[in-house]
């Protein structure tokens, strides 16, 4: 037995121990007392108060969700449903240039309402965000991030503009107070209205606190589109300048035009990578969600509404169906339905399978917990890519999969003693059927648990069994101070 443990609180017997560092998995025993695990291997001899027979089932790290938009969900649904019943155990917010906090000012413009409707749901003070998660604990562990495009609402009278010099320093002290508090890093949305007109050198200025603190920098970049190969320059310029970690969010190629285009920013990633920290993120799906941008040329086969405040009852619906019992084109609709929320069919299949495929991807669910009608990524996520991509399509072994949600983004947020099965490492866990797990939730229904998750537990505590959650709450948010180093490389053994 390789550990001192002689009895313990839970043994899981017998069952495929998929380690999180991609290398084989082995049937074994796992132990489990208080909130971390205790021991690995033929434990046979130990005694246990409790004991889980895991024949024919599969024991894997919890799954860490590197790109959410949880900030609110975390406190307005702390159960985490949506999340738990994939086996996420920890969820990274703050993402896209949107935070729930710090929010400087009493006024929200779009996609701030992604996250909430009113200024009183925001948090004037990071660290107040953090004690109401400490005071009101969800069911999953969280890493929380400073949103650029929150900052600059706070600070700035107009968006429209570079921000100026001492804007950038009101900003930085935002940020700086945020990081001290335990934020874990800034995003940035340069695709959206509030941040488009920043600078390059604004955000690297805006960015530089964070190499000091220890912190990262992730974005949704400016063109995931036709330049692309120009937003992933300034990103790596960004992280140069700032000497920070990179993580592109949600990599893609939208756009028919740019289809097949992700050899070209897979490459450009990997030269980059030989001379700076850069990671990347993905949700497994050919249609992304956002916001209903009025101003933007779409240049998608299908849009659906997600949400509506105008029209509620056309969320789920077709954009041109709707367009069409208006009597109107698709921009007018768009109009009629404003604010509105919706997915874009815009990516190629290809493109999504050769982005997974590549060794540093890691998957991130880019959920919209508070959408109506939501993409199926939100319920969907860690199950597709275990059940379709790794089981049904052979993109990568299981044990492969398992890496990209759990050691690969414990390695990229520093999280030391999360990510792995081994003694003295917390016990989230995950127990799933290899054979079933699969993403239930679809466009048409997209808020349907998957199929095959036996047991979640986050600290040593059942959050999801049976089908539903217990209604424990053991989560934790994680602060910068208690991370390791950043944007660590780690490939398969
Ligand atoms: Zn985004």
């Amino acid at each position: 037995m390789p550990t001192a443990a002689n009895n313990a609180d839970l043994v899981f017997r017998q069952v495929r121990l998929i380690d999180g560092l991609g290398g084989p998995s082995a049937v074994g025993d796992l132990a489990v007392t208080d909130d971390r695990i205790v021991a690995v291997g033929d434990l046979t001899e130990l005694p246990a108060a409790r004991q889980i027979d895991g024949t024919g089932l599969a024991l894997a790290p919890g799954f860490v969700d590197v790109h959410t938009h949880d900030d609110r969900a975390l406190l307005s649904d702390p159960t985490m449903g949506c999340k738990v019943s994939q086996g996420v155990t920890t969820v990274v917010t703050g993402n896209c240039g949107v935070s729930l906090a710090p929010l400087l000012a009493q006024r929200l413009v779009p996609p701030m309402d992604l996250l909430g409707d009113t200024p009183a749901q925001y948090f004037h003070d990071f660290a107040a965000y953090l004690s109401a998660l400490d005071g009101a604990p969800p069911a999953v562990n969280a890493l929380a991030q400073v949103g650029h495009s929150t900052l600059r609402i706070g600070v700035m009278d107009t968006l429209d503009r570079a921000a100026t010099p001492a804007e950038i320093r009101a900003m930085r002290d935002a940020l700086e107070r945020a990081l001290t508090a335990g934020a874990v890093g800034l995003s940035t949305g340069l695709f959206y209205a509030p941040a488009e007109a920043a600078p390059t050198d604004e955000v690297a200025a805006l960015a530089a606190p964070l190499a000091e603190a220890g912190a990262l920098h992730t974005t949704h970049m400016r063109d995931e589109g036709d330049a692309i190969h120009r937003s992933l320059e300034e990103t790596f310029a960004i992280g140069r300048t700032a000497k920070v970690p990179v993580v592109i969010s949600h990599h893609k190629c939208t756009g028919s035009a740019n289809h097949g285009r992700s050899t070209e920013t897979l490459g450009l990633i990997d030269a980059a990578r030989q001379s700076q920290p850069v990671g990347l993120d993905q949700y497994p799906y050919i249609a992304s969600s956002t916001v209903l941008d009025l101003t933007r040329r779409w240049d998608a086969r299908r849009i659906i509404v997600t949400w509506s405040k105008a029209m509620p009852d056309v969320a789920g619906r077709d954009l041109d169906d709707i367009a069409a019992a208006l009597g109107c084109d698709r921009e007018e609709a768009a109009r009629r339905l404003h604010p509105a929320g919706a997915i874009y069919f815009t990516m190629d299949e290809a493109d999504v399978r050769r982005i997974m495929a590549y060794p540093h991807t890691m998957i991130g669910s880019d959920g919209l917990p508070h959408d109506s009608h939501p993409h199926p990524r939100l319920w969907g996520t860690f199950p597709r890519v275990l059940g379709h991509y790794a089981r049904e399509v052979g993109l990568f072994s299981l044990e492969e999969a398992v890496r990209r949600m759990t050691s690969l983004p414990a390695a990229q947020f520093g999280l030391t003693d999360r990510g792995v099965l081994r003694v003295g490492a917390y016990a989230d866990l995950v127990l799933f059927d290899p054979d079933r797990v699969i993403d239930r939730a679809t466009f048409e229904t997209p808020a349907e648990p998957a199929a095959g998750i036996a047991l979640v537990m986050v600290n040593g505590r059942a959050v999801w069994q049976d089908g539903a959650p217990t209604g424990n709450r053991p989560g934790r948010a994680i602060r910068l101070g208690e991370l390791g180093p950043k944007g660590r490389s780690v490939l398969p053994c």
